[in-house]
């Protein structure tokens, strides 16, 4: 019966916020479905734990929904996770639909991130795609959410250093690295244009830059396809998401190798493709003392 009510709950709330919400499906009921497929999935799992006391399984079931609509976009995520950074196993192949975002309804609902020269564009960086873009700052200055939202990570990460992530209303996801000071916390609500965090070089990063992200239940979208970041203004203030945003995964998934030439050492074209040597040796099952040979080919993504 529990079990039940709540599947009921999924589909009444699917229904209801998608009227209120700023995401809305436009067209297919395919995408729906499975994220009510999977949020049963999870209820179920959390049945597991419901004591046969009726009582306590009302109580678990009252925070567990009130929990759920706390959080932005409750309708396309069914977690909120404060500690991983890459929280979700959705797949862009998944997705067929097209999805009208709305990025902004009024002039206060969009604020730019921060205003500065781009030192590096999103796209593909030899070995490692770049999923974000870099905008020059310099330490201390401020980096401000480019939407309103709650703070889903503000942690200290090894690649991103201080890093803060916002869940927005619209379905989306904003990333904000290297910063030198984080000025929230996980559950804070903000609005667009309030200050995140400070300008930095934490990480692995190489100057102050800011690195930042978009994505859809953790799929990278091109920022620039959001933000004209020359302009500092959207680039449009619906965004039809379909799976041409994503297309570009299918190649910055693939694999990539290097043909040895004679002088390459294994260091060398770690460095040249911007990867690890242990990465290179654990793609191609080699230890770092590996003679290579020239004429080989291996694999460095
Ligand atoms: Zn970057």
């Amino acid at each position: 019966m529990l079990k039940s009510f709540i599947t009921h709950f999924f589909l009444l709330s699917v229904v209801i916020v998608n009227g209120q919400d700023m995401l809305e499906p436009s067209s297919g009921g395919g995408f729906e479905e499975s994220i009510i497929e999977r949020r049963t999935a999870v209820v179920l799992n959390n049945n597991e734990a419901v004591a046969e006391d009726e009582n306590a399984a009302e109580t678990m079931r009252d925070s567990y929904i009130d929990s759920l609509m706390t959080f932005p976009a409750h309708d396309i995520y069914e977690t909120w996770d404060n500690i991983n950074i890459h929280a979700y196993d959705f797949d862009y192949k998944d997705f067929s639909d097209t999805l009208d975002i709305v990025m902004k309804r009024s002039e206060c609902d969009f604020s730019h991130p921060f205003r500065g020269n781009i030192t590096s564009n999103f796209g593909d960086r030899s070995a490692r795609y770049h999923y974000g873009i870099d905008i020059k700052l310099y330490k201390g200055d401020p980096v401000k959410s480019a939407f309103e939202g709650v703070i889903r990570i503000s942690q200290y990460s090894k690649s991103y250093g201080n890093v803060v992530v916002v869940r927005h209303n619209n379905g989306l996801e904003t990333l904000y690295a290297h910063l030198s000071a984080r000025k929230v916390k996980e559950g804070d609500h903000v609005e667009a244009g309030d200050v995140i965090g400070l300008g930095g070089n934490t990480g692995r990063s190489t100057g102050s830059h800011l690195h930042f992200e978009c994505r859809f239940k953790g799929e990278p979208i091109n920022p620039n396809d959001i933000i004209n970041w020359e302009e500092g203004k959207l680039a449009c203030d619906t965004l039809q998401l379909t799976p041409e945003n994503f297309a570009y995964l299918k190649t910055a998934r693939s694999k990539k190798y290097h043909t040895i030439k004679s002088g390459d050492t294994l260091s060398g074209i770690a460095r040249k493709y911007g990867t690890s040597l242990s990465a290179i040796c654990s793609l191609n099952g080699m230890n770092r003392n590996s003679t290579i040979y020239a004429g080989r080919k291996i694999r460095v993504r």
